[in-house]
């Protein structure tokens, strides 16, 4: 499911047709909603552009809301001590939660920020959302 930057509408592109070899043409694809070009590749295939029924929209508004929040990866201080990078700066998974309630606190124990973070958070046992 494509968004358009410019409308906002939703669609699909799927290519239709065989690969040929040598008999590219040009073919573009525009938005179904306000036909602003989007991108031109040189195919043999045709595109197909659909505009999204109202089950693709739904769903993908769905999706959209639950990973709204995603759980973060994070770098921490860990046991300086130790002569063990991974020890040292842990990287552990946190919730958006606890990640806003440390960011301003005084001895803010996040390095920085890595990614992502896949499965509960370390800190609350909150879930993914
Ligand atoms: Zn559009
Ligand atoms: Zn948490």
């Amino acid at each position: 499911m494509e968004q358009c930057n410019k409308c906002g509408g939703l669609y699909s592109v799927s290519r239709i047709g065989p690969v040929v070899p040598g008999g590219k043409e040009r073919e573009e694809v525009n938005c179904p909603h306000c036909d602003d070009l989007k991108f031109s590749e040189m195919t043999s295939q045709c595109f197909l552009v659909c505009k999204a029924t109202d089950e693709e929209v739904s769903s993908w508004a769905e999706m959209k809301q639950s990973s709204g929040k995603p759980m973060l990866r994070v770098v921490v201080f860990g046991d300086l001590s130790s002569d063990r990078a991974s020890e040292q700066y842990p990287t552990i998974t946190i919730c958006p939660e606890c990640f806003e309630a440390n960011e301003h606190a005084e001895d803010d124990p996040i390095v920085s920020v890595d990614g992502v973070g896949q499965g509960a958070c370390e800190w609350c046992g909150a879930g993914p959302t």
